[in-house]
């Protein structure tokens, strides 16, 4: 039976499972409130009770968190899971990643990215394009039919843009060689706009990905009117602009998309107005470290983190990260970018806050995950010091729950009770 479009209940391994978790302090990121000794029962993937006590579990495994922080699980709201571009050879320009790497190579990748991501308890990943040929539809799908732990992956299949993408691919290779695709889906006209959406869609996207601004013949209001009616005509999608200058963020804003990808081009005058609109920053901003950005750059992200949030900007945390690091997992790159949020000075409180619930509701699942609810999937994380007051304690996560399956214990991953052989259902896009 087809059933497209309707989302899997619960993780297949979860069934049978039951737990009670022993937290010593329990934090609610919403609120900023602590808790100290409470218990949360959990069965079948999904929390069943929390408070002072709870009812007996048949058959209930204990974990003893009592020395610990305990929250639910980080999000990421923009990474590219299923590329990995490096200095050798390709001097870290992706353009020939993508001419070395495979489909299915970067779908491996992206397993070995994912259980990297959530070891470092990043259970909500959004994966935004340059993945090959849905690559990031695969690994969403094989995390959520069992076959691999990993984050729950809100992907955007291939990211839409103008004639060549984000390329800049010499005549022959574009037009004899169709090199531009399947990184980028090229829509120009109205028609191809409606055509590329719902190729997307059809392919398993969960947001459609676009470049606003990145060649001289940018998008134009009507343009990202059209994809957001037609996103919105694809069972209710939002729509995610790479933005790189001023016009093409007061563009963005103007057509009323739903997330602005990228600091690059924002300024006091733009981050008002994404305030007044509701429009969100995921701003990807990179720390000034020995092997990436620099002290001036990293100053100016710096500041414009301060006016965003001066401001009343709908702030999540994101790294673009897509790149690999000697000695470091993409997990290690990702929470290292603590560094710039801390540097901000934004209060640690509203820092967890923006890395989690700002984070479900940039990615549209606050209403289903991510909270630590009765009724919600368990994304759980532990760590030994209090992140409300030095938010660099999410550095330390030595506990991982998904799906009410225990990923990380004492500091070691422990994936073999998520490896799940069926139900087999193949292609299942929903
Ligand atoms: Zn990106």
């Amino acid at each position: 039976m087809v059933r497209r479009g309707v989302p899997p209940e619960f993780l297949p391994s979860s069934a049978g499972s039951a737990y009670v978790i022993r937290a010593g302090k329990l934090i609610d990121p919403e609120t900023g409130n602590t808790k100290d000794n409470q218990s949360i029962s959990i069965k079948d993937g999904r929390i069943i009770e929390i408070g002072d006590s709870v009812a007996p579990l048949a058959g209930a495994e204990s974990i003893d968190l009592t020395g610990s922080f305990v929250l639910p699980g980080l999000v990421d709201a923009h990474n590219h899971m299923a590329i990995t571009y490096k200095k050798f050879p390709e001097n870290d320009v992706y353009y020939y990643t993508y001419i070395q790497d495979s489909t299915a190579i970067r779908s491996i990748q992206a397993a070995s990215n994912a259980m990297q991501m959530l070891s470092f308890g990043f259970t909500v990943v959004r994966d935004l394009g340059n993945n090959a040929l849905y690559a990031d539809t695969a690994l969403r799908i094989a995390i959520e039919q069992g076959w691999i732990p990993g984050p729950t992956i809100i992907n955007s299949g291939i990211i839409i843009g103008g004639s060549g993408g984000q390329f800049q691919p010499t005549p022959e290779m574009a037009k004899y060689h169709n090199i531009v695709y399947p990184e980028y889906l090229e829509a120009d006209t109205p028609d191809e706009i409606i055509k590329a959406v719902r190729q997307n869609v059809m392919f398993g996207a969960k947001v459609i990905k676009i470049m606003v601004d990145s060649q001289p013949y940018p998008y134009t209001v009507d343009d990202m009117k059209l994809f957001i009616k037609e996103a919105a005509n694809c069972g209710g999608l939002k729509v995610a602009g790479h933005v790189q200058t001023e016009e093409g963020a007061r563009r963005a804003i103007e057509a009323g998309i739903f997330s602005i990808e990228h600091d690059i081009a924002l300024n006091d005058e733009l981050h008002r107005a994404m305030a007044q609109k509701g429009i969100w920053r995921v701003g990807t901003e990179t720390p000034f470290t020995e092997y990436s950005s620099t002290q001036e750059d990293f100053d100016k992200r710096v500041a414009k983190m301060k006016n965003a949030f001066a401001n009343g900007v709908k702030m999540a945390f994101s790294t673009d990260a897509d790149y690999y690091v000697p000695g470091m997992t993409r997990g290690q790159v990702v929470i290292n970018f603590l560094k710039t949020w801390k540097a901000s000075e934004i209060p640690a409180k509203e820092i967890l806050k923006i890395m989690t619930i700002n984070g479900y509701k940039v990615s549209e699942i606050y209403e289903k995950r991510g909270p630590l609810r009765v009724g919600f999937p368990a994304d759980i994380i532990a760590v030994k010091e209090d992140p409300l007051k030095d938010i660099d304690a999410l550095r330390g996560v030595h506990f991982v729950m998904k799906d009410g399956l225990v990923f990380k214990r004492d500091g070691v991953m422990t994936p073999e009770r998520f490896f799940h052989a069926g139900p087999v259902n193949g292609w299942n896009i929903c």
